[in-house]
């Protein structure tokens, strides 16, 4: 019944997310359930709006459980053999890890989607295990100037890794630790090391983690215990590099390549998702890492869910116009 309900929505949903204010100067109007504007200031005293439309909003109050609670469907089909795609997407410092991940060290009320879909995934599994027994794991990965990284290597050496397709296991990356979890304990402990991992990457390279896109994959294999069916779904959790646009005329080197590494694979995940939602023939997947990556799980039977994230501050205005076109595109509706 979930993924029926999940089906007439549709397989591609935006939502939008506006983080508090972090100073009076707001350029963020109305939210509502289903429309954020935003105002446009003009020369003349007179502020124009422009209001965009996506499947959910959720204002600056809205919590984390409230935003985890129109995902949760999404979880249950995990488990049913789909595979699901949910991304976060926006400006660096709009709120992309808060609503993945939370802030640090989170408490119960602020932990962020992660955990609150993994901790899913067992509570489910654990009230079917009569009926189905399930294997679940875990891979944390990196992609950073186009290439892929292990964020659960545990020797320290950080190997630039392949994206292989096979007809057996489709999309996958072999040399990546693949991790049996039992509990949320234990991905816990395996987040940890994934965020030290790309903490390492950051000292040297300052503040990686808004450069790169981080991808928590969760691979669930149930067999039924009666017929011997197997199931098969995963769930790929994204924390996106930040959206915003450098000016090409300041920034140089290592800083430029980074840059243009991040338009490229975002506008690929843009065409993706955008040729998907308007049924064409060809889905250009081959463009980027990413999209490689998570080619298996995005079209066909695969759902996703973007967080589109918005700085509510004046001086954004820019970039959250171009964050919520990038969402219009992206959106079915
Ligand atoms: P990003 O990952 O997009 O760079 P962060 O998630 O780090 O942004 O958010 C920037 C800051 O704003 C952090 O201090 C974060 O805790 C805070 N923040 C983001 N979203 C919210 C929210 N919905 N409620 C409260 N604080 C938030
Ligand atoms: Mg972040």
């Amino acid at each position: 019944l979930y993924n029926q309900v999940q089906d007439l929505k549709g397989n591609i949903r935006v939502y939008c997310r506006v983080r508090p204010c972090h100073h009076n100067q707001t350029s963020v109007g109305n939210i509502d359930e289903g429309s954020i504007s935003l105002i446009i200031p003009s020369k003349n005293g007179k502020d124009g709006k422009k209001t965009f439309t996506f499947n959910r909003c959720f204002g600056p109050n809205v919590t984390q459980a409230e935003v985890f609670a129109d995902t949760q469907p999404l979880i249950r089909s995990v488990l049913d053999g789909y595979n699901v795609c949910i991304f976060a997407y926006g400006q660096t410092g709009s709120g992309k890890t808060h609503t993945m991940s939370g802030p640090n060290n989170p408490t119960e009320e602020t932990v962020g989607v992660n955990y609150r879909a993994l901790r899913d995934l067992f509570l489910i599994s654990e009230q079917r295990k009569d009926t189905i027994h399930y294997d679940i794991r875990v891979q944390m990965l990196e992609i950073y100037n186009e290439t892929v990284r292990d964020l659960l290597s545990t020797d320290g050496v950080q190997k630039r890794l392949e994206i292989r397709n096979s007809s057996l296991n489709g999309i996958n990356v072999p040399d990546a630790n693949l991790v049996p979890v039992q509990s949320t304990a234990d991905v816990l402990s395996l987040m940890d090391l994934g965020f030290k991992n790309r903490a390492v990457s950051a000292t040297a390279m300052n503040d990686r983690s808004s450069r790169s896109h981080s991808c928590l994959t969760v691979h669930v294999h149930g067999k039924d215990l009666t017929s011997g069916k197997t199931i098969r779904g995963s769930i790929h959790l994204v924390d996106l590099a930040g959206s915003e646009r450098v000016d090409k005329s300041e920034v140089t080197g290592d800083r430029l390549k980074e840059a243009q590494h991040i338009n490229k694979s975002l506008a690929a995940l843009g065409d993706v998702i955008s040729s998907l939602a308007q049924k064409q023939q060809h889905i250009p997947y081959r463009n980027s890492k990413l999209t490689q990556l998570l080619q298996d799980s995005l079209g066909g039977q695969a759902k996703t869910l973007m967080f589109v994230h918005i700085a509510p501050e004046q001086d954004a205005l820019v970039e959250s116009i171009s964050t919520l076109k990038f969402a219009e595109r992206v959106s079915t509706i």
